[in-house]
Order: C-alpha cells, then structure tokens, then sequence
C-alpha cells in the first residue's frame, strides 16, 4: 500500500512507494532470491506518476522501498537512520534474510535523506507513549513500531488514521491477537520485539476504538478506510 497525505506546509507526503520499475529490473542475488519466493505483479495504477513534496519510508523492504526511483524530482526522503545503518551493517545471510537490497535506493538517497530521529520527540498514542513530530504541528507523528524490520515507523495523521506499516499483517492480528503466520514471521527482524509491538497495537485498538489501524498489507482495513475514511 502506498498512501499520499496533504498537508498544508508539507505539500503531498508520499507514505512508501510499493513495489517498483527497480525490484522488477534488480538482479542482485538478494532481489532474485525474493521474487522467486514473493512473485508479484506491479499493477498499474501503483506505479506513482505523480511526484511529491516529501516521501515517509516506514520501513527498508523491497515492496515499500521499490518505488523509490519511480518518484518524480527529488523530494526529501524521511527515514529512519538507525534502521538503515544497522542494514548497511549486515553480511551474507543476515542481509539476504533482512531482505534490504540497496540498489533499490535512489543514487541521491543519502543527500536527500532526513532522520526521522532527528525530529522533536512528542507524546504518542495509548501504548505508544512517544513519537516524532513530522510536520511540528502534531498533526502527523511518527511511531516507532519495532520488529517486523529494522527501524520501521508508523504515521499517526491526526490522530485519527494510524498507518501501521508491517506492525500487524491484517487487522485481523490486531483485533483478535491473532499472530500471522509464515511467511510473515520468517522475515521478521526480533520477533519479542514484534509480539510487543502487536500487543501494543491491540491494546490501542481497546482504547482508541475510534482510530483507524491500518496495515500496510490489509486489503480489509484499506476498503474500510475507503468507505468511512
Ligand atoms: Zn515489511
């Protein structure tokens, strides 16, 4: 899923760019290796042909990062520093199985990327007791949502929609505590981590009944936005 936000100073937030021109064409044992195991079709109308302001990376794998190249001009590049520095640090196997494949970053990445943990440190949401200012109105903040993968973030907009990422597959995983199963767990980077992460999110659907939770990869919970968003 990619979602594109307005905001009054920030302009159009792209949150993740989805598979991409780069994954298909990527041929890197790595990125061979995932779309044997993960085939997919990149639909049409996912291919982003319009540019925007800004670009929020929730997390490094391939399906939120592929589009990357596809994104017209250079807009800057909000993401999480400790996450993509631990990535850069891995090897061999531990690379392969953090399904991180550098070529999908644009050759600017670096000069354009903006850390999110550099932004002002503002209360969260229920469970998630800290976040980061995004827009220094409070009106987009990002949560820290570890596990799934190394330094993945969700956006809380308004406070209203909360766009999970990989925090949860389904909203099925939140709702019911119904952990999912593989191929999910075979790519997660700590799974305490992301049991936790999970409990939290199930916590704050108890107390938020209000907020829309949505995962990245819950065609459910995208409908349901689309009917009373
Ligand atoms: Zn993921």
């Amino acid at each position: 899923m990619i979602a594109i936000i307005e905001h009054p100073r920030l302009g159009r937030v792209l949150f993740d760019c989805g598979y991409g021109s780069a994954l298909v064409n990527a041929t890197s044992a790595g990125a061979r290796m995932y779309k044997l195991g993960l085939p997919f079709v990149l639909p049409e109308n996912e291919r982003i042909a319009t540019g925007a302001d800004r670009i929020f990376l929730s997390h490094y794998h391939p399906d939120h990062i592929g589009g990357l190249r596809d994104v017209s001009g250079a807009p800057p590049i909000l993401c999480s520093r400790d996450g993509l520095a631990r990535l850069r640090s891995l090897r061999g196997i531990a690379l392969h199985r953090a399904a991180f494949f550098p070529e999908l970053l644009p050759d600017d990445f670096d000069a354009r990327a903006e850390a999110i943990e550099d932004l002002p440190l503002v209360a969260g949401i229920g469970p998630f007791e800290e976040g980061r200012d995004v827009a220094g109105d409070g009106s987009l903040i990002a949560i820290a949502l570890p596990g799934h993968a190394a330094g993945q973030y969700g956006l809380l907009c308004d406070r209203r929609v909360f766009l999970c990422a990989d925090g949860a597959w389904l909203r099925t995983n939140i709702v019911d505590r119904r952990w999912p199963a593989w191929p999910v767990r075979a790519l997660v980077d700590d799974y305490a981590a992301f049991t936790g992460t999970l409990e939290k999110l199930h916590a704050l659907s108890k107390s938020h009944p209000e907020l829309q939770i949505i995962p990245s990869h819950c065609e459910d919970s995208i409908a349901a936005y689309g009917q009373h968003g």
